[in-house]
């Protein structure tokens, strides 16, 4: 990105990472084409992905600026992801940083098998217990943001019903790995279902390990 002399650029890192994550997220798989979103907050500010672009001709430049409590674009270039009324839900209801939403394959399977992801790997803790699925709306809307922000209460991630999945973070990096370890259990999941029902683990265990996991953290 560049700026004139005694230009400021708004938001120029948290710009710079949403583009970046969002060709990442293409690569690794988590999204098809342009669908998913991510943003990052700053104060009262949000850098989010802009809607309909190619991740390909994604630069910083065009990561749109706008208002965290409206909305309102501050420095825009093009429209934000029609996702962003969820996006401000999220970071309205939730202490997060950033937010990823993906469409990654096994986490939308199983969004469409059950309304929670159960215990049944201990790196489930990572995202505060059972991953649920949040009721089903359609894309875009302010019930589907509703929906989501209800199904995160007390977690780091969930799924969205028939649809995919939203992971959050302090920044971007630690949200985009929540997707990955997210896509990963329920990849885990779907195939140890697929044999007959898995052995889970008991709560007193995932707290146990929140508690371990929150340790190694710092
Ligand atoms: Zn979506």
């Amino acid at each position: 990105m560049t700026a004139g002399a005694g230009e400021t650029v708004l938001l120029a890192a948290e710009r710079q990472q949403v583009a970046d994550y969002c060709r990442r997220m293409r690569a690794d798989r988590l999204v098809v084409g342009t669908s998913g979103n991510l943003s990052a907050r700053s104060g009262d500010l949000v850098a989010v992905s802009p809607s309909g672009l190619d991740y390909d001709e994604l630069t910083a430049a065009l990561v749109g600026v706008h208002r965290a409590d409206s909305g309102a674009p501050v420095e825009a270039p093009r429209g934000p992801t029609t996702e962003l009324p969820m996006h401000l839900a999220i970071y309205r209801h939730t202490g997060a940083g950033a937010i990823v939403h993906t469409h990654s394959t096994a986490a939308t399977a199983v969004s469409t098998l059950v309304d929670e992801l159960p215990p049944m790997h201990y790196l489930i803790a990572m995202f505060g217990g059972g991953v649920r699925v949040a009721g089903y709306a359609t894309y875009g809307s302010d019930e589907l943001a509703g929906q989501v922000s209800a199904a995160l209460a007390g977690r780091t991630g969930c799924l969205l019903a028939n649809h995919g999945a939203v992971t959050i973070g302090d920044t971007l990096g630690e949200a985009y790995r929540r997707a990955e370890y997210l896509e990963w259990l329920c990849e885990v999941w779907l195939r140890a279902s697929a044999r007959g029902a898995p052995r889970l683990l008991p709560p007193d265990e995932i707290d146990r390990v929140a508690a371990k996991l929150a340790g190694y953290g710092r």
